[in-house]
């Protein structure tokens, strides 16, 4: 199977060493669950996979099965099938979603395309759209807005998961906030996740690294892998009872058994 592997990997922010080191392989068809408290690192490793700019990798590997994801940009990354919903997306003014997820879902589907071939048909993409959208219980008007134009937290988290079920990517990124959700929008966004990585993908094909503060979240996703992340390193790798103890009862077991770590 497809595998995401990530082997000590080192990255710099403005100079400043934060990852220390970074061991994990995701195999389509799992769910990873990173945890850790704030400021170890988390967001940075799914910026430093996704390319994002200001994230210097000073060591180790990034490979796709086999492929080297070093190399590669970010929209190359994209192409590759590797996906992540960035924490703040930015507002693209006058572009709406549906254009956005058009343009989007055919460099994914065809990677080599080249800027001015052709898109999706329209009546195609129109369809499969509608199709996603009724599945995923959105209003249609939600694909006329503006891509991240004034969108709400629970507005962001649906354009988000409409992104995951039009592009089917073969990794995904998921790196949640504690910001803004309320209960039912969690509730939510937890189930279509779920239907989408199990329907979508016939229950085997995208694999997960999702990074959330809300044990809700892995109520209806539950991982596979737990990972703990302090001072720039994965220092303990459990299954879903990890993650339960963590969210029960806080990071003093962990700091307390890596004293260097942070
Ligand atoms: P987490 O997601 O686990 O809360 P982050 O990866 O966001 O942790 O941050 C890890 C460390 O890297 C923090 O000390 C943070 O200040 C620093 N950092 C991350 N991104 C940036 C950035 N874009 N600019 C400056 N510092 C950053
Ligand atoms: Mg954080
Ligand atoms: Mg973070």
């Amino acid at each position: 199977s497809e595998t995401l592997k990530i082997t000590d990997l080192q990255v710099a922010v403005e100079g400043k060493p934060i990852l220390r080191g970074v061991n994990l392989t995701i195999n389509r068809g799992e769910t990873h669950a990173l945890m850790g408290p704030n400021g170890s690192g988390k967001s940075t490793l799914g910026n430093a996979i996704m390319g994002h700019p200001g994230y210097e990798v000073t060591g180790g590997q990034i490979e796709l099965s086999g492929q080297d994801v070093l190399e590669m940009d970010a929209s190359e990354r994209a192409r590759a099938g590797i996906f992540m919903a960035f924490q703040r997306p930015m507002a693209i003014p006058g572009v709406k979603m549906a254009e956005f997820l058009r343009h989007a879902t055919t460099n994914v589907r065809n990677p080599e395309r080249k800027e001015g071939e052709d898109l999706i048909p329209m009546r195609q993409f129109r369809k499969e759209l509608t199709e996603k959208m009724g599945q995923l219980k959105m209003d249609t008007e939600f694909a006329r807005r503006y891509v991240n134009d004034g969108f709400s937290g629970g507005e962001m988290k649906r354009a988000e998961i409409l992104q995951l079920a039009m592009l089917r990517p073969k990794f995904a990124i998921l790196d949640e906030t504690d910001s803004g959700l309320d209960v039912d929008a969690v509730k939510l966004a937890s189930e279509s996740i779920a239907d989408i990585i199990n329907v979508e993908a016939g229950g085997a094909e995208m694999g997960i690294l999702i990074i959330t503060h809300h044990d809700k979240l892995l109520d209806h996703n539950t991982p596979d892998f737990t990972h703990v992340m302090l001072g720039g390193r994965i220092v303990e790798t459990g299954g879903v009872e990890l993650a339960k103890e963590l969210y029960t009862d806080g990071y003093d077991r962990i700091r307390a058994a890596y004293p260097d770590a942070a």
